[in-house]
């Protein structure tokens, strides 16, 4: 991680879900439910395991760490569709920002070159941030097959563009998933349209990660899930550190790919190869 990144979200005080969560019907304040969910996503992703986190995927009673998982979606979810209405009627509003934007660098928003500039900015924003008006259940139910295979299940290199929130500018990768199924399969072109769906929002690299997990998670049920990114940030690029090649992995790993280090070993091998 950028020093930039863990300077903004302190890593040590990570507030327990089911108490600190603000539930998304109560409040109104995006920055509050933002900022905690994600101080979650830092529990575990990473491949070092602190054993705070055992998703049970064998239908056992739900634990606290379901519960949490279930909180964690919910919450994701409703802050997508809460401030995402139609991208029509938010245009004209966006489009004013951007003019704002562009008085405030110092620029002339009459100039002809960028008369026209506040309309453009405005339409691209919806477009990298078109994953709030998708919701996960719609893509996937019709793509959920009942298979017996049991062999991993690898989609790797998948492109990812998404937006860092702290400073609204891109942060670009590769996506690999892997998945133990138990079952149950997902249609392959679908892992890649989870990645599209939560990429294009305002994300951390790290929410994204989980949220993919546990969106493949909560789908088909499989014996385990593990997501690695890999990332240029281009707030670091661009601005703070300024190096080039910098690049940022976060990994997620749950139930078997948790558990298992053979398992874990062979989707890490699959990926790198
Ligand atoms: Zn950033």
């Amino acid at each position: 991680m950028s020093a930039d990144h863990t300077d903004s979200v302190p890593n040590g005080d990570c507030p327990h879900l089911p108490n600190g969560l603000p539930s998304p019907a109560r409040t109104d304040d995006a920055d509050i439910l933002a900022a905690k969910t994600h101080s979650l996503s830092l529990q575990d992703s990473s491949f070092h395991s602190t054993g705070r986190e055992n998703l049970t995927m064998n239908g056992e009673v739900p634990t606290k760490e379901e519960e949490n998982r279930k909180l964690l979606k919910k919450t994701t979810d409703s802050h997508a569709s809460l401030y995402r209405q139609d991208s029509d009627k938010q245009l004209p509003g966006l489009a004013l920002a951007y003019r704002s934007i562009i008085r405030g660098v110092g620029e002339d928003p009459n100039r002809q070159g960028l008369k026209k500039t506040p309309d453009r900015a405005a339409k691209a924003m919806m477009f990298f941030t078109k994953g709030y008006e998708e919701k996960i259940e719609d893509v996937l139910n019709d793509a959920i097959f009942d298979e017996d295979h049991d062999e991993m299940v690898v989609v790797k290199d998948i492109e990812m563009f998404s937006l860092c929130e702290h400073h609204l500018v891109p942060f670009i990768g590769k996506v690999s998933v892997g998945y133990l199924p138990n079952k149950r399969v997902l249609g392959l072109s679908k892992v890649a349209r989870l990645v599209e769906i939560y990429s294009r929002r305002l994300q951390v690299q790290e929410r994204l990660t989980k949220q993919i997990a546990l969106a493949v998670t909560e789908a088909i049920a499989p014996a385990g899930v593990g997501v690695v990114i890999e990332a240029v940030h281009m707030c670091m690029v661009m601005r703070g550190v300024q190096k080039l090649n910098s690049k940022t992995i976060t990994s997620c790993m749950l139930g078997d790919f948790r558990e298992d280090p053979k398992t874990r070993d062979e989707f890490l091998q699959l990926i790198r190869g």
